[in-house]
């Protein structure tokens, strides 16, 4: 059991050595130190490197395949039905940052979901029978908020990758096309039923 990212990531590591064939991940938005400019945040270094990022890029330097699974959140206006400029900006802004963090690791396929809230990590090996899953409440973020994490037991291995799956197959990939037609229907729900 992980209490901290600090924790969780290192146990990734470790799973990360034994070679796995794919990684599929879902989270509920991401948030690995990229910018909504696609500006780097690990650049910068010191306390604004991101752990998250550091993680990218160990799994991308591995010759295994990465699926990436994002549940977004509807657009709200904090005037309700009534139209906010700066909501609506900071929505679309916040949105666009996920095309900047599939910009920067170009080597996983990204996909995104709304009424997605799943949380986990599969790492997938040729003997099937050493696959591992990390679940719990944590997304992909550096968020030191509390949580728990945990690796669940083999048995809900294979019906948690049927449901990843299922989930993967209804999200749409990440792109500028995809993400803009998202946002602006997003938008347009919440005054639809005025
Ligand atoms: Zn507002």
């Amino acid at each position: 059991m992980f209490f901290t990212t600090e924790e969780c990531y290192k146990e990734l590591y470790t799973w990360l050595k034994a070679k796995p064939t794919s990684i599929q991940i879902g989270t509920f938005g991401i948030y690995a130190g990229i910018l909504d400019t696609g500006k780097s945040m690990h650049e910068i270094g010191g306390k604004y490197a991101s752990s998250t990022h550091k993680l990218l890029d160990e799994f991308c330097k591995s010759q295994t395949k990465i699926d990436i699974l994002v549940g977004v959140a509807p657009y709200r206006s904090c005037k309700g039905k009534e139209h906010c400029e700066d909501c609506y900006k900071t929505y679309g802004k916040q949105i666009m940052r996920l095309l900047k963090h599939a910009e920067n690791w170009p080597k996983c396929t990204w996909r995104f979901k709304e009424e997605l809230h799943l949380k986990c990590t599969i790492f997938n090996y040729l003997d099937n029978s050493k696959n591992r899953i990390l679940g719990g409440g944590r997304n992909f973020t550096d968020s030191d908020w509390a949580d728990i994490s945990f690796e669940l037991p083999k048995d809900l291995t294979e019906p948690i990758q049927k449901y990843f799956t299922e989930q993967w197959d209804k999200g749409l990939p990440v792109t500028e096309e995809n993400l803009t037609k998202y946002v602006v229907s997003s938008f347009e729900k919440v005054f639809a039923t005025k």
